[in-house]
């Protein structure tokens, strides 16, 4: 979990700083990514965009 001090945190799917949003497995991401996430059975193309994004965020989490 990245943390610059000043309440925001750099969200691991999009990189960028914000505040807000949700933790998974111990990495913060934007309530705008999360809102992503959420319409992500909307775009099937999205959708293992995302599912590969949460593979690696297991992996570096057990690797
Ligand atoms: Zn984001």
């Amino acid at each position: 979990m990245l943390d610059n001090g000043m309440g925001n945190r750099i969200c691991y799917m999009c990189n960028e700083e914000k505040s807000g949003g949700i933790e998974v497995l111990g990495n913060y991401i934007c309530r705008r990514c999360e809102e992503e996430m959420i319409r992500q059975d909307l775009d099937e193309l999205k959708m293992e965009y995302y599912k590969n994004n949460i593979k690696s965020l297991w992996k570096n989490r057990f690797s």
